[in-house]
């Protein structure tokens, strides 16, 4: 018997413990997926607690993501590129930060048949998810990123991050004009959240066709989503991504195949019973 943890502040909305603990019994491991809620001011400790050698690791959320960093011993090539951990494995007491959220939004845009060679983006946000998602689209040929956060000075720490990378890109922050040429809108902040449900981060208008992706999975559908429909754009829930970033980190932690389309099923199942 095994247990994985959820590390964040809040918790409680995760579906994480049903789509993995689904995998888990699915594949013969009699592994446990719980939540710990975590403060800020007890990460470290929490953090101690996974080199036990009954956990198999963590995923860490909000609003852990970036500051988990100083608590593990070795972080993957991406995972340190970015600057954000979503996914924590004990190898014999060590542990090593990966960041799977990187993959899972990469295959969300796919399945959502969005082409990101030479995409223009605007990504609100830049906390750690906004951080996995403008390295993802960066990677992936991005040709601009815009990114819009409430608190600016992150939000230019991470444009300047992002150049250091990649100094061909074009980068810019808080550039409303951005908008009306994007191709891609990412909500990366998590406004519209459960029990938040009637709150969105987009105070601008969707331009007609854009692609809008809402990391927020909680409710499946959120006002970004629904006014994103209504404007005539293109809106991506957030469930594939958070499918495909668990799917990773369940063959991180089992060194075996996730059961993709079964956490898909069973996440949406749940998602459905909640609405
Ligand atoms: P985080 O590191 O805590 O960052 C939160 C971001 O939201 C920051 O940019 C923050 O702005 C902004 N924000 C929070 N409250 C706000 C408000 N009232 N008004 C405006 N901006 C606000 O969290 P995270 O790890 O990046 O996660 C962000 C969201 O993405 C969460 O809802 C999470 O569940 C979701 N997520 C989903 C997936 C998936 O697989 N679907 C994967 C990763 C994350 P400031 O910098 O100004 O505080």
């Amino acid at each position: 018997m095994k247990c994985v943890f959820l590390l964040g502040d809040p918790v409680g909305h995760s579906l994480s413990p049903v789509m993995q603990n689904a995998a888990f019994r699915a594949c013969g491991f009699d592994w446990q997926y719980e939540l710990l809620e975590t403060p800020h001011a007890q990460l470290g400790e929490t953090v101690a607690r996974l080199r036990k050698a009954d956990c198999a690791g963590a995923n860490v959320t909000v609003p852990h993501k970036e500051a988990v960093l100083e608590f593990i011993d070795d972080l993957s090539e991406q995972a340190r590129k970015i600057g954000a951990v979503n996914t924590i494995v004990n190898r014999d007491g060590k542990l090593l930060g990966e960041n799977t959220d990187v993959y899972g939004l990469v295959q969300a845009l796919r399945e959502a048949s969005v082409e990101l060679s030479g995409i223009r983006a605007v990504v609100l946000g830049a906390g750690g998810a906004a951080r996995a998602a403008t390295f993802a689209l960066a990677e992936n040929g991005a040709s601009s990123i815009t990114v819009m956060n409430r608190t600016e000075g992150r939000a230019r720490k991470l444009a300047s991050d992002l150049r250091d990378f990649y100094p061909n890109l074009n980068v810019d922050v808080g550039a409303i004009a951005a908008f009306a040429t994007a191709d891609l809108i990412v909500n990366a902040t998590s406004v519209g959240m459960s029990p938040n449900e009637n709150e969105s981060p987009m105070r601008w208008s969707f331009p007609r066709g854009v692609a809008a992706i809402d990391l927020v999975y909680r409710p499946l559908q959120t006002r970004f989503l629904r006014e994103a429909e209504r404007a005539g754009a293109r809106p991506i829930g957030g469930v594939s991504m958070l499918v495909h970033q668990g799917a990773v980190a369940f063959q991180l932690w089992t060194r075996r195949d996730a059961p993709v389309e079964l956490m898909m099923n069973e996440t949406v199942q749940a998602l459905r019973k909640l609405q």
